[in-house]
């Protein structure tokens, strides 16, 4: 068993990723999934936004590059167009040098693109990693919605706000992994719900409060029948818009929610495969989040079918045979240690922003429709087919051949990444571990500044003026603006005032989902051995499948 060479812990590899690794013809990884998942993520910004100037255009933009960092930034519409050009930073490769050193300065020189979208957004600037949007604000990485806000991964919403892993829903607030839900608020893991609060796991449920693992109910409490004048009664003392009596039935509910069984892990329609939160994949290992994937390993985030592909976060749509990349997807194939490479791409290694059909390019950084480039030079299709192997020779030398960009070279810190999210470090922590770190913090205009415990409890209390107001939440000391649109929602919904900044919320909801990891454990119910994504100190009670669904149906 050998050992990582980030956090030194002992790791194996399977026999099955050794076979899908030769037959991408990549060595051994040298880390354990973890350490390998956090270079990646340490790579990708996705939710952390700055206004800066476009360096091409000089007008006011909204980039995921902080205006300290030294790299040119342009706006999206001139970062494709052909008012510049990339191969101008084009350089020969230096084989008295190791290569990352050499990829590094090229990032550091080429102009980034100030976000990742697709075009079509209206009325939506503080967004990243999405399109066709309309009215919405800070949400990340989703497709079609219209006036929703705080929130990642989703498709087809219509006023939605706070949530994470959200499709085809309207009306929906603090909801976690739902899907085609209407007017469900403070709910996760639920299908097919609406006009419901509080539920975990319900499937087709309506008018139901605090409910666990129902399926087609309706007029339940904590799980238990009542009349629709029962059910009308307790709503009507239910006072929503009051901040107090929404944390005491949080508390409620999480204590309720505990004395129900949980599946060992999520996921539908499976064959021969293992990891969490998991859909119609097909001999796949390790991946969670995910869906559509046939025959990958350790993938996390990719969605619309996936194939031999593996250590890749985020995107797919008919991937192919990737391995070791972020945010790679729309057709790409044979895309290696790369980071957001897309869209008919194909034959890529170590590159960073390259795109449209690009084929064939070796450590390249902003390119589109080019092929056999090496650090954004051009050659023939002879003259790239002797200099690559060479290359890798000398990183197979070098120790760096199969390795995904170490983080001293990424564009972002830490604390900037989907790494904080997901394996939150201190900023010395993450020094200690090789990882950058920002200070930056944009300034917040406000003209006072209120702690969230001195907030009015009603909504019905709340003026107007709080959209001045800056507040200081708990648990970060970061303070935070509500929103125009955001107040409305609270008002029209009878919603408290959050007390916590977006990027606490944004944690809360990702610990709602569970990390990124599979353990052993027993069956509550008939004690067999199951892999599950809840770790053996956690109090749920977890069953197998089989009795998970034996109790449930
Ligand atoms: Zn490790
Ligand atoms: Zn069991």
């Amino acid at each position: 068993m050998p050992n990582c060479k980030q956090c030194s812990t002992g790791f194996e590899i399977l026999k099955e990723d050794r076979a899908l690794l030769s037959k991408l013809n990549m060595p051994d990884p040298t880390m354990c999934f973890t350490c390998r998942l956090k270079w990646r993520l340490a790579f990708y910004n996705r939710r952390k936004l700055y206004r800066r100037k476009c360096d091409l255009t000089g007008e006011n933009i909204v980039s995921v590059i902080s205006p300290d960092k030294p790299f040119k930034v342009y706006n999206v519409s001139d970062w494709f167009s052909d008012k510049w050009d990339p191969m101008e930073y084009g350089r020969d490769f230096d084989f008295n040098r190791p290569f990352f050193e050499q990829i590094n300065e090229l990032i550091q020189a080429v102009p980034h693109i100030a976000l990742s979208l697709m075009g079509d957004n209206i009325n939506s600037d503080f967004t990243n990693d999405n399109y066709k949007l309309k009215n919405c604000y800070l949400v990340f990485d989703g497709e079609r919605a219209e006036d929703t806000y705080y929130g990642e991964t989703f498709f087809d919403l219509r006023n939605c706000m706070e949530f994470l892993f959200l499709y085809q829903s309207e009306l929906c607030y603090e909801c976690t992994g739902c899907n085609n839900c209407f007017n469900l608020k403070y709910s996760s893991f639920c299908t097919s719900s609406s006009d419901s609060w509080f539920l975990r796991d319900c499937i087709g449920c309506k008018n139901c409060f605090g409910c666990a693992n129902l399926h087609q109910k309706e007029y339940h409490i904590f799980n238990k029948p009542h009349t629709k004048e029962e059910y009308e009664k307790f709503m009507a003392d239910f006072q929503s818009g009051h901040y107090g009596a929404i944390q005491e039935m949080k508390k409620k509910v999480r204590e309720f929610h505990l004395t129900q069984p949980v599946k060992a892990t999520r996921g539908v329609q499976n064959v021969d495969s293992h990891g969490d939160n998991l859909s119609n994949s097909q001999n796949s290992y390790y991946c969670f989040d995910s869906n559509d994937l046939k025959d990958c390993r350790y993938c996390t985030n990719c969605l619309l079918a996936s194939f031999d592909s593996m250590d890749v976060h985020v995107w797919g749509d008919k991937m192919e045979r990737c391995y070791n990349c972020s945010a790679v997807g729309a057709g790409a194939t044979n895309v290696f240690m790369s980071s957001y490479c897309g869209v008919g791409v194909s034959d890529i290694y170590y590159s960073y922003w390259c795109t449209r059909n690009c084929t064939n390019c070796f450590g390249s950084a902003g390119l589109k429709h080019k092929k056999y480039c090496v650090l954004n030079k051009q050659y023939s299709k002879e003259e790239y087919e002797k200099l690559v192997p060479r290359i890798i020779e000398h990183m197979k030398k070098t120790g760096e051949w199969g390795e995904f960009f170490p983080p001293n070279i990424s564009p972002f810190g830490y604390n900037e990444t989907l790494a904080q999210d997901h394996f939150p470090l201190k900023k010395a922590e993450a020094f200690e571990q090789g990882y950058k770190w920002s200070d930056f913090e944009p300034e917040l205009q406000a003209v006072k500044t209120i702690p969230a415990e001195r907030l009015p409890d009603d909504i019905k209390d709340v003026p107007d003026d709080i959209l001045n107001w800056a507040i200081v939440g708990e648990v970060t000391e970061k303070p935070y603006k509500i929103v125009a649109q955001e107040l409305k929602f609270y008002r029209e919904q009878n919603l408290p005032i959050p007390h916590r900044h977006p990027d606490q919320r944004h944690w809360d909801r990702i610990k709602i989902k569970n990390p990124y990891m599979i353990w052993n454990r027993n069956c509550a119910k008939c004690q067999k051995d199951i892999e599950t994504s809840y770790s053996p100190d956690r109090p749920e009670v977890v069953y197998c499948e089989q009795c998970y669904l034996k109790e449930v149906y």
